[in-house]
């Protein structure tokens, strides 16, 4: 029986509920009255439920389509203004002892090159991503109690935080490792992980059951529960996703929304960031064999029809998607996207030779992280290597209430600007800098409250003369 405050997964993500919702959407595509009904709703920001949201989402009618994605756009801006978090992936280890069908870290996998850092090589990487300017990274490794146990991970994240090289600094590491316990999850907290990030994969449960068919990860509930274990640990800013093209979409549409409505419901707090990755080739993974590959149109629809669900979650796209896929998706409502990334371990201090590929999958964007902050500016968006929410604690529902009180004007956009401006004179290119130069200066007009103005300004000109890590 679905009930969205139980703690068992096969309670909050019900497959009855499941069917019955897509039943719902499909029987209601067509139907004018509701779906405007729905969009008005979406109008006063407060989110949808995933009935709803899917009704949207399986909508044929072109004008209201129009209407939602015009929808997605307003709420991107009012809520995330014209700023993008930049980010990039650490990988730390590709030994696992899983039997995931579609990664190419699977045990089975005796062709790729196993890897895993020491500490001495962790700190080559980092100072080659702090000298591209990165300041928030995602740690990745498989998942293997032997070879990358927690303790592993908790040494990792001291030595990243540790290196101070240049300018440069790692201000908030992210963390995406394998569901653990509540102990361990508290240990993350206390090592001062930001998000602790754990895609689903897939919500179906006997298609999960199928594509984990060996290891740790093939219990689904142990994985679907993670989140209310982290927060448990008291992690309270969680980021969860699909792996779009394992299953079909729109059961894990439907499966990504309920997930959550349940943490917001049952642990007070949404998720604060969702990430949509589609599959991708990888070493010995071939995405053609898997046949729910979904279309860049319905891939563009899908983030169009979470943003209007759930406003207040960020949205995250990695390189897996090209710069075209990215460039639309970040209208539409994408916060967040990684740049300059590696997905080999090891990857930003040496290319790897073609026979010794480590790599998790198949870049699409190639381009340098100088290269995607040029392009964001040319398009009139403001790259933020901002930290400051989660250094000043506001997390969990103290940011979602950052959020909604319309203050991020006042206290995001500033932060944006002076670190930018930090990237500027530490580390872009003399056609990036002049770009970006003139953008904050136009940038800066637009922050409402005149004190902050004042201090921003006085701020970004400390910048300018040597200072680093201001905020608001
Ligand atoms: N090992 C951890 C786990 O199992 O959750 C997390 C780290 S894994 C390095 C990060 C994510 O990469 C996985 O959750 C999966 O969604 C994604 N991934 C795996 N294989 C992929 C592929 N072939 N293409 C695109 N993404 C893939």
């Amino acid at each position: 029986m679905y009930n969205v405050m139980s703690s068992k997964a096969e309670e909050f993500i019900n497959h009855e509920e499941i069917l019955e919702t897509l039943k719902y959407a499909e029987e209601n595509k067509h139907n004018e009255k509701l779906i405007t009904e729905i969009i008005e709703k979406a109008k006063l920001r407060k989110g949808l439920s995933h009935r709803e949201a899917m009704v949207l989402l399986d909508c044929d009618i072109e004008e209201k389509n129009q209407e939602i994605y015009a929808l997605a756009k307003q709420i991107k801006l009012d809520f995330y203004g014209n700023r993008i978090v930049m980010f990039a992936p650490l990988y730390l280890s590709n030994y696992c002892v899983n039997g995931c069908e579609y990664c190419p870290y699977h045990l089975k996998n005796k062709h790729i090159a196993r890897k895993k850092l020491t500490q001495e090589e962790i700190r080559k990487e980092v100072i080659a991503l702090q000298d591209m300017g990165h300041k928030r990274l995602a740690l990745e490794a498989g998942e293997d109690p032997v070879n990358n146990p927690l303790e592993y991970i908790l040494e990792s994240i001291k030595t990243i935080y540790s290196i101070k090289h240049k300018n440069g600094a790692i201000r908030r590491v992210n963390v995406n490792i394998a569901a653990t316990t509540v102990e361990n999850y508290r240990k993350l907290k206390e090592a001062g992980i930001g998000t602790y990030i754990l895609f689903q994969e897939t919500y179906n449960k006997e298609q999960y059951e199928k594509l984990h068919p060996t290891g740790p990860k093939s219990d689904y509930s142990y994985h679907t529960e993670a989140m209310d274990r982290a927060m448990d640990g008291g992690i309270d800013d969680v980021g969860i996703g699909v792996l779009f093209g394992l299953n079909l979409y729109r059961y894990d549409f439907a499966g990504l929304l309920m997930h959550a409505e349940h943490l917001e419901q049952a642990k007070g707090c949404g998720p604060h960031t969702i990430s949509v990755p589609r599959l991708r080739r990888a070493d010995d993974i071939d995405p053609d064999v898997f046949d729910n590959g979904i279309t860049d149109e319905m891939f563009e629809k899908i983030v169009a029809c979470i943003r209007v669900a759930v406003p207040y979650t960020g949205m995250i796209i990695s390189t897996r998607e090209s710069k075209e896929t990215r460039e639309k998706v970040l209208e539409l409502g994408v916060s967040q996207i990684s740049g300059g990334s590696r997905t080999s371990v090891g990857g930003y201090v040496e290319e790897e030779p073609e026979e010794e590929n480590s790599a998790q999958f198949d870049v699409s964007d190639n381009r340098t992280l100088d290269e995607v902050v040029g392009w964001l500016i040319d398009m009139g968006y403001v790259p933020s290597f901002c930290t400051a929410c989660y250094r000043e604690g506001r997390t969990g529902d103290r940011f979602m209430s950052l959020l909604k009180s319309g203050q991020i004007q006042n206290c995001c956009h500033p932060n944006a600007l002076m670190t930018l401006n930090e990237y500027l004179d530490d580390y872009a290119s003399e056609k990036v800098k002049a770009a970006g130069k003139k953008m904050i200066e136009a940038e800066l007009e637009k922050i409402p409250n005149p004190k902050v103005k004042e201090t921003a300004k006085k701020y970004i000109n400390s910048i300018d003369a040597g200072e680093r890590d201001f905020r608001f």
